[in-house]
């Protein structure tokens, strides 16, 4: 009798067992994660400046519809930063490359530790990217070292550290840096470090794959859209891009920036605005055929900030600019699918969309947001 209450009771502990085995194979990190997918390739676009009626100005005066829009995923990113409502593009780039707020002006450096310097600072998505064996490359309209591009390139306690920042640009192991000239990057600098130093559309085109290459286009000649151009355009720099990063096995991240759309809205100039919004969506496009083909890379767009509070006036239908500066509302994060993570209609601080961006190439808690000493 007592063998068999034995048995019975082995069994039942077996059954008891099994079963929350199974409830906790569901729950087990380890074993995948339940509300979001992996990709091999990211892709991060960043409207400077480019808040939701932005997009609606856009439209309405150019009368184009707009391929971000045709995105799954409409989720939205609070801009403020750690000491001020109303960030600029160093913290907001920084939020969006390294996971953490900062205070203004910062360009990939923690706010409160007196050491926050090049020995000390964030990972930026780049670096997380470089070390799980991608290739991570930085594509802007802006100078190369303006505060966009150099929060994924770079760690300076001042956005104005343009010598430190295109130093450590110049010094990194990225791919390619491509934008528009930067005052100390020198064709020698970048030829000691591997790049190919290139300044026109024909030498971009003649790149060649495995190579690494520092652009530094005309900012003139960049900022007119309309010019007949030596330059590319955004989108032809976003297709290069693409072509020279996606052969690694491991998978890529690259950065696209469209500047101008916050340059020009500072100056509450529509006109210049809503051009470079069609000029950044046009690049969106060439990432979003690349990702339909690939299978394996997800696309976001999101801006840093908005620019000139842009309103409607409702009697007369005309969206009009209230500020020559940035404001603090929140701005739209397009996201090429739905299993990634993010969820349309929620709003995420602005760094925990760069920390969605980490999981997605496979971090974790311990991996990102992460302090590099
Ligand atoms: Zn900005």
């Amino acid at each position: 009798m007592l063998v068999f209450i034995r048995t019975v009771l082995s069994l039942v502990l077996t059954a008891l067992i099994g079963i929350s085995g199974l409830f906790g194979m569901t729950g087990d990190k380890a074993t995948g994660h339940d509300d979001y997918k992996e990709y091999k390739n990211v892709i991060l676009m960043i409207g400077d400046g480019m808040g939701f009626n932005t997009l609606e100005a856009t439209k309405k005066l150019r009368n184009v519809d707009l391929a971000m829009e045709t995105m799954p995923v409409l989720s939205q990113s609070e801009t403020r930063s750690l000491t001020n409502k109303v960030t600029d593009s160093a913290a907001g780039g920084t939020a969006l490359a390294c996971g953490v707020r900062t205070y203004n002006g910062a360009i990939g450096v923690y706010a409160f530790n007196p050491f926050a310097n090049r020995w000390q600072y964030p990972v930026s998505l780049s670096e997380y990217a470089i070390e799980q064996g991608k290739l991570a490359g930085v594509v802007t309209t802006d100078e190369t070292s303006g505060a966009t591009p150099a929060s994924f390139s770079a760690h300076a306690i001042a956005r104005g550290e343009e010598k430190n920042i295109s130093n450590d640009q110049m010094t990194s192991d990225l791919t390619l840096v491509w934008g528009c000239a930067s005052e100390s990057v020198t064709p020698e600098k970048c030829a000691e470090n591997g790049f190919e130093y290139l300044t026109t559309r024909a030498q971009m085109n003649a790149l060649e794959e495995g190579s690494r290459s520092f652009a530094q286009f005309d900012w003139a000649d960049i900022a007119d859209v309309k010019s007949e151009k030596d330059t590319p355009y955004l989108a032809e720099m976003t297709a290069k891009a693409i072509d020279l990063l996606d052969d690694d096995e491991d998978g890529f991240f690259l950065m696209v920036e469209g500047a101008h759309i916050d340059k020009f809205s500072h100056s509450n100039d529509f006109n210049g605005s809503t051009a470079h919004t069609v000029e950044f969506d046009k690049a969106i496009e060439v990432a979003l055929e690349y990702a339909a083909q690939d299978g394996e890379t997800l696309v976001v767009v999101t801006a840093d900030h908005e620019t000139g509070g842009i309103t409607l006036n409702e009697s007369t239908g005309e969206y009009y600019y209230t500020s020559g500066s940035h404001t603090g509302v929140n701005v739209p994060v397009f996201v090429s699918a739905t299993d990634a993570g993010f969820v349309s209609g929620e709003a995420y601080k602005n760094c925990e969309v760069s920390t969605q961006l980490a999981r997605v190439m496979g971090a974790d808690e311990k991996d990102f947001p992460r302090i590099k000493i």
